[in-house]
């Protein structure tokens, strides 16, 4: 078991499923962040085998969005004062804004390469969204 020792205040995100540690850090902009953060790849877990860990030496807004669509299994725990004061379960989101883009070379976001598209879940058990312009499939 690894210890959340070092951090004062923070944030952990953990269980996440071996090798979505890396895109979860990117995705989050984490290697752009002025605190200090670590990623931990393939940490044996009872539960899933190996799993990825993030720390994040302070606190700072998480894109919850993002964190559920790329591994709803995973876990956020916030440490203040070397307590934990609260932990986050994720679930898949309903709909995401900004975050997926379209598949579909003849949809109108591909052609004026439009952001903030918002994408609405269709099928959870394969993570597939719908362009809210064309309806076309995609998945993260
Ligand atoms: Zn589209």
């Amino acid at each position: 078991m690894l210890k959340i020792n070092g951090i004062k205040k923070g944030i952990v995100i953990d269980h996440i499923k071996a090798g979505l540690g890396y895109k979860i850090f990117r995705e989050l902009k984490l290697d752009q962040a002025d605190c200090t953060t670590a990623l931990i790849r393939n940490v044996p877990s009872k539960k899933l085998g190996k799993k990825d860990l993030i720390k994040i030496d302070n606190k700072i807004d998480l894109n919850l969005d993002i964190l559920g669509l790329i591994d709803p299994g995973l876990t956020i725990t916030i440490i203040d004062n070397e307590q934990i004061v609260d932990k986050i379960k994720l679930s898949l989101p309903k709909k995401v804004v900004g975050i997926l883009s379209c598949k579909n070379p003849r949809c109108v976001t591909t052609i004026e390469q439009k952001e903030d598209i918002t994408f609405t879940l269709v099928d959870a058990d394969k993570k597939e969204y719908k362009c809210e312009y064309c309806d076309t499939r995609t998945s993260l």
